[in-house]
């Protein structure tokens, strides 16, 4: 696609408060005209992400005046039935541990399917042709429904049933953790790192007493090690990259 048709398109983002959705937001701020982003409210007990939503898209904006001027709406979706019926160490008091089929039991099933598909619902109506998630295969989880195939299939479904032009778009999908610090390095350099170690949160506990080095979060759930070491590995490669 050529830089101009991109400029002429709109694009709806996931955009949780999560250090993955905000890398997103902050692609798609780079290379589409308008941006407008959707939460979805599920009951997760790491809701303080939603919190921070609105900080960082004020922060986008202060920092990056390029981008403000494409920064459209805000969406919450609220889904509670999902919580409800799904049952998982994300909605309730649980550990968070590998069930006997080998996926942890943060696992919701289906949720990006729902997502995507009530995304693509609010986009229909607003003219937002490009749906972008963070969904990221190289990840720790293995969730069936982060796979590119699962996305480009449900992508494909979303075409057929509403006749609409929808794409689904994943920048993250092929990064580990440690790129993608690099991509956001590369979209908005030392301002957008910090902006994303200060203000967005992945912790599943929801915790955010402790500021780390790679931002606030228990330091012990599965999200906390992965964007610890994806932080640490990041940081010594830029390291190693400063010393040649
Ligand atoms: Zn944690």
């Amino acid at each position: 696609m050529s830089a101009d048709k991109h400029q002429a398109t709109a694009a709806l983002v996931l955009f949780s408060g999560g250090q993955d959705s905000t890398v997103c937001l902050a692609w798609a701020l780079d290379r589409f005209s308008r941006v407008e982003t959707v939460g979805f409210d599920y009951g997760q007990r790491h809701r303080v992400e939603l919190a921070c939503r609105q900080k960082l898209r004020e922060e986008l904006a202060k920092r990056f005046p390029k981008w403000r001027a494409r920064l459209g709406e805000d969406n919450i979706i609220e889904l509670p039935e999902l919580g409800r019926i799904s049952d998982t160490a994300l909605t309730r008091e649980a550990a968070i541990e590998l069930q006997e089929n080998g996926l942890p039991n943060t696992f919701v099933p289906g949720r990006n399917l729902l997502f995507f598909t009530y995304a693509a619902a609010l986009a229909y109506r607003r003219d937002l042709m490009i749906l972008v998630g963070g969904m990221c295969e190289t990840d720790f989880s293995g969730y069936p429904d982060c796979r590119d195939e699962t996305l480009q299939s449900l992508a494909r479904t979303l075409r057929l049933g509403t006749e609409k032009e929808f794409s689904i778009e994943t920048p993250l999908m092929h990064l580990t953790k440690a790129q993608t610090w690099q991509l956001a390095q590369r979209l908005g350099g030392d301002s957008l790192s910090e902006l994303i170690v200060e203000h967005t949160h992945s912790c599943y506990l929801g915790e955010r007493g402790t500021r780390h080095e790679w931002g606030y979060g228990c330091g012990g759930c599965p999200a906390c090690e992965l964007r610890a070491r994806g932080f640490w590995e990041w940081r010594g490669e830029q390291a190693s990259a400063a010393a040649v």
